[in-house]
């Protein structure tokens, strides 16, 4: 057996920050307190495990009050086209995130 049992725990903790991730996602627009509750549990989570969240699931959550950023739904988006990236504002708390669009392809892995 290869793959230290380490390993394991970390991948089953990634299986549940997505499926947290997924929940919050699904509870937001009924009932986003919950939501919430879900997005600081996977945030333990990656930080206890040290397991980056990645970028688009980054992108996704409000830094400040945790919520789901979902254009339309909770954050406002503006384009800002000859930058290269979004401005997302989050509509409970007004925090403003810079998404870079022009995507660089091809991942960089690191190591974990
Ligand atoms: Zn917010």
């Amino acid at each position: 057996m290869k793959g230290s049992s380490k390993a394991l725990v970390k991948d089953i903790a990634r299986q549940r920050i997505s499926i947290l991730f997924g929940l919050a996602e699904r509870a937001l627009q009924d009932e986003p307190e919950l939501s919430r509750s879900y997005v600081r549990l996977l945030r333990r989570i990656s930080s206890h495990y040290r397991i980056g969240l990645g970028r688009e699931m980054r992108n996704a959550l409000c830094s400040k009050c945790n919520s789901v950023l979902v254009p339309g739904l909770t954050a406002k988006v503006v384009l800002a086209s000859s930058k290269g990236y979004a401005v997302y504002t989050c509509k409970r708390c007004g925090a403003e995130r810079h998404i870079i669009y022009k995507a660089t392809k091809g991942k960089t892995r690191k190591r974990g």
